[in-house]
């Protein structure tokens, strides 16, 4: 799986794609396939333009806060693996970073350079020379000879083809202020290119040629073509991921997430907001990877409200104290719903279509204890939480107040004097720092049918509860 590129703060956009990413690790792990999932870190040679222009992403963001290129790196490399684990993802098995992958990378276009696939480019690059490559551009359907530098492509002066691309850059002979250089067969300030690095680091950990390979679908004209080409050029093999899977976006309430739009959310947004990352992860499931989905508030909202019931019914579940009857097509219901939800995550992952097997396994007509082992087995997939949830619970039993989930802010203005005066008695008692008093004030709301919330300005907000 190409990891992220970083230099800035992952946002949701990133987080769908690794959430998928994910299902499909732990699927084919259900399935007793044996993964190895290597996730790689581009710390290093991903310019602004994927066209092999401008400024290094990392040393661009390293300059502007005064940082090395290591720290930014790092830095949002952290960030990003643990808004990954917060939203349930496995860590994958192996997280290669391509500057610990200098000498593969070098290694690799040496080869290439032996085979002639190579050129050089005087004070910018080595460069893949694509008319020697038969098949590139196959992956994206390139019309190779319709392209033209400015589609596609730019062109960089000294390219012998639109679609050729550095696999190796040189420091500028006007520059020298790189913080990230490396000697090299070609030179003593030298870096690498982001394409090369995918596939040293992948053929390093899984072979010259292996089974899945997945990135977003703005990789496929240019990173994953390019990758390819490396790849089927450097080895005689004829296949160097036998499947690829593309990654539709993410967009925010019908635009592309962009800083120039502000409207990039990270997953520190959806908490603030008292959303728990899982009922993103749920939002994200409900959409086929390949389609684009549309990220709204009131859909986070919808998802957190139907993430609460699962976890509140599977609760319930567990803690049942009503003593099952004897079932004797026992095994045929457990092989029709496990068909019910394997069947379909099989057929190229629609996970929405598994989702809501999860409402069927509570309807069904299982034993209390089979319904909630089938639910747990089938979060092994989908990465729910639920086991932890329902932990958090066990520890904090208020919790499960909480998961009655409010549906809309009250105008202050139409509430009974009842309530209002409720409300001013609970405040009043927070005031006077009397947590027990405050409490049972909002547990006499609660009867009457309104959930209140602490803003973080400490207004009270009202609610009213479901059902
Ligand atoms: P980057 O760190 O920019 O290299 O991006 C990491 C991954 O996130 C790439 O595979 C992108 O295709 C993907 N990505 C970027 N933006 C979005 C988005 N809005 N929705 C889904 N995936 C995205
Ligand atoms: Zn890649």
């Amino acid at each position: 799986s190409c990891g992220i590129t970083a230099y800035e703060y992952a946002h949701i956009g990133n987080l769908r794609r690794y959430v998928m990413d994910d299902v499909l690790v732990r699927l084919l792990r259900s399935q007793n396939f044996e993964v190895t999932y290597v996730q790689n870190v581009t710390d290093i040679g991903h310019l602004v333009s994927d066209e092999d222009e401008g400024e290094d992403k990392i040393e661009k963001t390293a300059a502007a806060q005064n940082k090395t290129p290591e720290e930014i790196a790092r830095y949002f490399e952290d960030y990003f693996f643990s808004a990954s684990d917060d939203i349930g993802n496995l860590r994958p098995d192996i997280i290669p970073r391509a500057t610990a992958h200098i000498q593969e990378q070098i290694d690799l276009i040496k080869k290439l350079e032996d085979k002639g696939y190579t050129y050089i480019i005087e004070g910018d690059g080595v460069y893949f020379d694509t008319s020697k490559s038969p098949n590139y551009g196959y992956l994206a359907r390139l019309d190779k000879e319709g392209l033209r530098a400015g589609e596609r492509v730019e062109m960089v002066e000294g390219k012998k083809n639109p679609t050729d691309f550095a696999l190796w850059k040189f420091e500028h002979h006007d520059d020298k202020s790189r913080a990230m250089v490396w000697p090299s067969p070609w030179g003593e300030r030298t870096f690498p290119g982001w394409h090369t690095e995918c596939v040293a680091m992948s053929q390093k950990y899984l072979g010259e040629s292996y089974e899945l390979h997945s990135g977003g679908i703005d990789h496929i004209p240019v990173h994953h073509t390019n990758e390819i080409a490396i790849a089927h050029a450097a080895t005689n093999q004829d296949i160097y991921a036998r499947y690829w899977i593309h990654h539709n976006f993410l967009r925010v309430e019908n635009s592309k997430m962009s800083k120039s739009l502000g409207n990039i959310i990270l997953l520190d947004d959806i908490k603030e907001r008292g959303f728990n990352p899982r009922a993103l992860r749920y939002l994200f499931l409900t959409a086929h990877y390949r389609k684009e989905l549309n990220f709204t508030w009131e859909s986070m909202a919808a998802a957190q409200k139907a993430y609460n019931k699962i976890v509140k019914e599977a609760y319930e579940l567990k803690h049942t104290t009503s003593r099952d009857e004897f079932y004797d097509v026992l095994q045929d219901r457990l092989d029709d719903l496990h068909a019910k939800f394997y069947t379909p995550l099989l057929d190229d992952l629609n996970t929405a279509t598994a989702l809501t097997v999860l409402g069927q396994v509570f309807k069904s007509a299982l034993p209390t204890r089979d319904k909630y082992e089938l639910l747990l087995e089938f979060d092994e997939v989908l990465g729910l939480g639920l086991r932890e949830e329902i932990a958090n619970i066990e520890a904090n039993p208020d919790l499960l107040q909480q998961l009655t989930l409010p549906k809309e802010t009250l105008d202050p203005s139409l509430l009974s004097d009842e309530v209002k005066k409720l409300l001013q008695q609970r405040q009043t008692a927070k005031q006077a720092q009397n947590f027990a008093a405050a409490d049972a004030f909002r547990e006499q709301l609660r009867l009457l049918g309104f959930q209140v919330q602490d803003t973080s300005e400490g207004e009270q907000q009202v609610f009213i509860l479901e059902g």
